[in-house]
């Protein structure tokens, strides 16, 4: 399986090192190849004056697709239709999905609260391969999980992401072995 990842939009430095460490942890769950693309600008008919956030949807349709999986990493706040904001959004078992570290960060007044800076780039890392874990899964066919340790459980707030594993649970391991995606345990 080869898997590209594609920043999008700004990719400051600490966003590049994400990705490189999602993509190391990639590689080896899912024994893919996984390659970091060009980044991306962000289309200009996603921005939401009103709202001063992008519609994800908007970027997900506008992501190339050449890999069996391609998945949009970026830095902008994302909302879709009905929704205050999303931490992702993808085409279920399609082949595209977009993840959005903006709420993720736990420093600076951004968002959430304050720790120090070492804590905070674990916590981030660990945040966002936990959303590109879970628009991955949706990728490949999964609907949410009630079990709320599994990483298909549906976050509502940085809270639940951060109770839940950053890996599926047994049932959706299966159902994805079944869908013919070998995970490393
Ligand atoms: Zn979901
Ligand atoms: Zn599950």
């Amino acid at each position: 399986m080869e898997i590209c990842i594609v920043p999008v939009g700004e990719a400051g430095e600490d966003l590049r090192d994400l990705i490189f460490f999602i993509k190391d942890v990639l590689s080896e769950v899912f024994y893919a190849i996984v390659r970091v693309e060009k980044a991306m600008e962000i289309p200009v008919s996603a921005y939401n004056p009103a709202r001063n956030q992008f519609n994800s949807t908007e970027i997900l349709k506008r992501l190339p697709a050449r890999c069996d999986v391609t998945i949009g990493i970026t830095d902008a706040d994302l909302y879709a239709n009905g929704l205050n904001f999303v931490f992702g959004e993808a085409e279920l078992g399609g082949k595209r999905a977009i993840v959005s570290i903006a709420r993720l960060r736990p420093y600076g007044t951004k968002f959430y609260g304050i720790y120090n800076r070492a804590d905070a780039d674990r916590m981030l890392k660990i945040r966002t391969l936990k959303e590109v874990m879970h628009e991955l899964g949706h990728v490949f066919g999964l609907e949410h999980c009630r079990n709320p340790r599994c990483v298909m459980h549906f976050s509502n707030s940085v809270m639940d992401t951060d109770l839940k594993d950053w890996m599926y649970c047994d049932v959706c391991k299966r159902k994805l072995e079944m869908m013919g995606i070998r995970i490393k345990l």
